[in-house]
């Protein structure tokens, strides 16, 4: 692997939680050490590469969280995405937002039913959280959830992820179709020089990116004992802070 990341242009993707910052039990708290920003900065400073960190946080919740300049964002699993000089928002179906007032209205009151379960308002996305829940609480707040979501079914979509159900747009997007995006934007990735993309991820979303970029990218999954469409895995984010900072030398090395 490393004669392909030394040299070349290179696009590293990186998801947040799991990845670049340790699971904690309050995602309000999830953080990138200051350690590890100093490497995204420098990782993102040299030539010829590209930073972009793409999670299920909403754009301005991922911004603040990582805070460099020189880094594209890909946020609610790339429907968002921003950098310097570009801006791309998945385009949601017309009824999208009605559809999705209807449903904020039918579940509001499932926190106060089932303690510990929470409602997070990304905008195109609702997330259903039940990670705070007692267990004995989750399988009725989930039939609740659904329940609700049913009359709506075929004019959006659900997606599972750890301890959450996501409402999104009916659009066939995701964080490869994000990565991909990405990768053909002339603006972020001028010119037609081949791009090594790398991308490292800890959950089922990221597998879309592992398999968008299954034939030609350098594909990292964060933990094991999973299976995984990522060619190589990793322990966990201190591995992660590794890898990233071997990179940093050897292209620092390559100047
Ligand atoms: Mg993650």
């Amino acid at each position: 692997m490393k004669p392909r990341l030394a040299s070349g242009r290179l696009a590293v993707f990186l998801d947040f939680d799991g990845t670049l910052a340790p699971i904690v039990r309050q995602p309000e708290q999830a953080a990138i050490s200051p350690c590890l920003r100093r490497t995204l900065s420098r990782l993102s400073a040299c030539p010829g590469v590209r930073v972009g960190v793409v999670s299920g946080r909403s754009l301005a919740d991922l911004k603040k969280r990582v805070r460099l300049k020189k880094i594209a964002y890909a946020g609610n699993h790339g429907l968002e995405i921003e950098g310097a000089g570009f801006r791309f928002r998945c385009k949601a179906p017309p009824g999208y937002p009605r559809t999705l007032d209807h449903i904020r209205d039918s579940i509001a009151d499932l926190p106060s039913v089932f303690p510990g379960t929470e409602i997070e308002d990304k905008g195109l996305t609702l997330s259903f959280h039940y990670r705070r829940a007692d267990r004995r609480v989750v399988p009725g707040a989930v039939a609740a959830f659904r329940r609700a979501v049913r009359p709506y079914q075929n004019r959006l979509q659900i997606r599972t992820g750890k301890r959450i159900l996501e409402i999104r747009p009916p659009a066939p997007w995701d964080k490869g179709e994000a990565v991909l995006w990405l990768l053909s934007n002339r603006v972020w990735l001028p010119g037609r020089m081949p791009t090594t993309a790398v991308y490292i991820g800890d959950d089922r979303t990221d597998e879309d990116a592992f398999r968008a970029l299954r034939d030609e990218g350098v594909t990292i999954r964060v933990g094991r004992s999973v299976r995984s469409a990522a060619r190589y895995t990793i322990d966990d984010t201190e591995s992660t802070a590794r890898f990233l900072d071997r990179l940093v030398r050897l292209r620092e090395g390559s100047k």
